[in-house]
């Protein structure tokens, strides 16, 4: 994508940015929040869960509903974020032990080099220490909810009483106001919520009560017509969801009554509460797990899964509650103290999830819940207020994007493209086309696929059996068949196959098969 010649002659010049002056930057990041639960994307939830602080920020900048991360897992969607490149090329293609290879190329490393103040805080999830920020205070690994530790910059671990994503936003507004100096900021405020094991702050455990949350259509999806591996996979809300860790009945609370499906992991939230913070939790669940206890083995199988849905949403919703605040109180804190014109405040979240859909929770697939991946972002002088722009844009672009908003020349190797064109509203070309990628072994049983989507349709292969699958969004948005092989689509077969090779050349993606690299 060609930049502007203004910031071309800009940068040349050595001045930057693309109104001349370095904007700050704060990127608000969370982990597995679904477009379906913030209400400026407008879905069923929008109504029983509203998000009143990011819609507030996307009515006064641009929101994305066509965006998408490259492999929709934790630490690699923040792998791409930080090098503008996919998996194969950044080397962290699965949530691994093996941490980021931070002496490669990276956008903190970059914007530090070019006068910006870094930090990030929260969840890193890179395995090796964060490179390229001045400050820094992170979650070990996942982190934990209540009382959480954070890694220091001595690397020590240090445990913090309270609410992980209030303490990570006290973090970050603490480190905010303690600036000195008049350098640009980059900040990456970054949230473990609304993340498993869904654990909502003490405040909000109470939001929906007698609140019925609406069911997804495909909630009890026979996972026919489409790839054998689907009814396998370890991620069902039926199948897959335990009981304490998961749904929050304890033993305790059961009267006795015997439970089937899955009960393991133990209970690790409830583990670090303070008996304070017990207290509060079990007057809120306590009464709702032994009045299901006391029906328990009168329920229908569909009856336990439609009890689990419930009690899974409304704790997922309830700590997305926490992350609203977040976005609320850091938004007031530029507007309140005369940062708003100069500041690039971005909302966006690791990769999408399922609320239900396909009978699921979790992430992994190239489905649509799971590809996209929530992006507001506010950009005075750029983004038009209330804009909903409709490119496709991926995580492989923020880079890119924030390095032209920074004056900073974008290397060669990096595979996304500034996304300012289109901020601005002014794309000539855009991409239309995104390329996939899951390397996972094993876990949660899904399978690797690589894949294609265009603005219409979807394409991909799964190696380990050998099987295409492939969906037409316009008339089948849920993706419940597959048409792969179907005479009337062999066009647009022909032709996703034929971008789907153009994409793996120009991405220099790896052989087409079974990755243990
Ligand atoms: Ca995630």
């Amino acid at each position: 994508m060609r930049r502007s010649i203004l910031t071309v002659i800009l940068t040349g010049l050595g001045v930057s940015g693309v109104l001349g002056k370095k904007p700050n930057i704060l990127f608000i990041f969370s982990d597995d929040h679904a477009h379906r639960a913030i209400s400026a994307y407008g879905g069923d939830l929008a109504k029983v869960a509203p998000t009143p602080h990011i819609d507030r920020l996307a009515a006064s900048g641009a929101i994305f509903e066509n965006s998408f991360c490259g492999n929709s897992i934790c630490g690699p969607s923040r792998a791409s974020i930080l090098t503008g490149k996919h998996s194969h090329k950044n080397g962290f293609m699965r949530n691994q032990r093996k941490g980021l290879d931070q002496t490669q190329w990276t956008l903190p490393k970059a914007l530090q080099g070019a006068g910006y103040e870094t930090a990030v805080i929260g969840k890193w999830h890179l395995v090796s220490n964060p490179v390229g920020f001045d400050y820094w205070e992170v979650l070990p690994g996942q982190g934990q909810y209540y009382n959480p530790d954070f890694i220091q910059m001595d690397g020590k671990l240090k445990r913090f009483e309270g609410y992980a994503t209030d303490l990570t936003t006290d973090k970050a507004l603490e480190w905010l106001k303690g600036r000195k100096g008049d350098q640009p900021f980059f900040l990456m405020c970054q949230h473990k919520a609304p993340h498993r094991d869904f654990a909502p702050a003490l405040r909000h455990l109470s939001a929906f009560n007698g609140v019925e949350i609406p069911e997804p259509a495909s909630l009890f999806d026979d996972y026919q017509n489409r790839s054998v591996t689907l009814k396998n996979n370890e991620m069902e809300i039926d199948r897959h969801f335990h009981w304490a860790y998961d749904a929050k009945v304890r033993k305790e609370h059961r009267g006795g009554v015997k439970f089937s499906g899955p009960d393991g992991y133990g209970t690790p939230v409830y583990s670090r509460m303070t008996d304070e913070q017990r207290k509060k939790w079990d007057a809120h669940f306590e009464p709702e797990n032994r009045a299901l206890a006391e029906n328990y083995e009168k329920m229908t199988p569909k009856e336990i899964v439609k009890w689990k849905y419930q009690r899974y949403m409304k704790n997922y919703l309830g700590t997305v509650k926490a992350v609203d605040d977040s976005v609320g109180r850091l938004l007031d804190y530029v507007d309140q103290n005369g940062l708003a014109d100069n500041t690039i405040v971005i909302y966006a979240s690791d990769q999408g999830f399922y609320l239900g859909e396909h009978g699921w929770y979790d992430k992994r697939w190239m489905f649509e819940q799971s590809l996209k991946m929530p992006f507001v972002i506010r950009w005075p002088g750029v983004t038009k207020a209330g804009s909903k722009p409709k490119e496709m844009i991926q995580n492989i672009d923020y880079a890119p994007t924030l390095l032209e908003a920074a004056g900073v020349e974008v290397p060669k190797d990096i595979q996304g493209d500034s996304m300012v064109s289109v901020l601005k509203g002014e794309a000539k070309e855009w991409r239309k086309s995104i390329y996939y990628s899951y390397y996972e072994l094993g876990i949660h049983n899904v399978p690797q696929h690589f894949g294609v989507r265009t603005e219409t349709h979807k394409l991909f292969y799964l190696p380990k059996t050998k099987e295409w699958q492939m969906f037409d969004l316009v008339n089948d948005p849920e993706e419940m068949k597959s048409v792969y092989g179907e005479e009337k689509y062999s066009k647009v077969q022909r032709e996703l196959k034929k971008e789907f090779e153009r994409l793996r050349e120009v991405y220099e993606a790896p052989p087409l098969e079974v990755s243990r690299k």
